[in-house]
């Protein structure tokens, strides 16, 4: 087959009356997953115009979207970072976005129940966030709440972790975790020590001092 027409970088202009046939043919259709997927792969890294980008936007005012679509598109954004400049204008949109009292309650009561399952780690949405981990008396201590050996907050100390994936069992509370190089936060395996409980742990290190002297 011969192929016919001008350079394949210029976008065929469809006329106003033809797009709006196809608008209408298409209302209401059910794509496949496959012909869904070369849509999102064409239109992938096009800017739309603002004029298009201002149609899209009239058109999905008022739309409600099914639970399904919005979980979806959840989990699409789902640990996506976005860019300051995104982020900015994504706060600027909401800007001025009134919240109705049954809204705000809904999502008061979402953040709740994520909460409850653990799933909001304590100061998640700050901008200091370091992933959980943190330093406690030269300690690396992490963030795992319901972890049973945890603090009030849900910290746990990392050699403690460390130690029971090697073990493959969580440690007793009096269980000690040593760090042979005197390296508190060095806890590669090889650098821990286990011992029963303080008192074990107290008399190893009078032996190493005796040792010294
Ligand atoms: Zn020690």
């Amino acid at each position: 087959m011969k192929c016919i027409g001008g350079s394949p970088s210029k976008r065929r202009r469809t006329l106003p009356e033809t797009r709006k046939k196809i608008s209408e043919a298409l209302r209401g259709r059910k794509f496949s997953a496959e012909h869904r997927e070369k849509m999102s792969e064409a239109l992938r890294g096009r800017k739309l115009s603002a004029e298009h980008r201002e149609k899209m936007s009239e058109a999905h005012k008022g739309k409600k979207l099914s639970t399904e679509h919005r979980r979806k598109i959840s989990e699409a954004h789902r640990g996506k970072k976005f860019s300051a400049e995104h982020r900015r204008k994504l706060s600027k949109a909401k800007q001025g976005h009134k919240i109705s009292p049954e809204n705000r309650q809904k999502i008061r009561a979402a953040w709740e129940s994520k909460r409850k399952r653990g799933d909001i780690r304590r100061g998640h949405m700050a901008t200091y966030w370091k992933g959980g981990r943190s330093n406690r008396g030269g300690y690396v201590i992490v963030l795992k709440p319901g972890h049973p050996g945890g603090d009030a907050q849900g910290y746990v100390y990392e050699q403690r972790l460390v130690m029971e994936k090697h073990l493959g069992r969580l440690l007793g509370l009096r269980e000690v975790v040593h760090h042979i190089n005197g390296n508190r936060v060095d806890n590669r395996i090889e650098n821990l020590m286990l011992f029963p409980s303080f008192v074990e742990h107290l008399a190893y290190h009078r032996e190493q001092r005796k040792k010294l002297t």
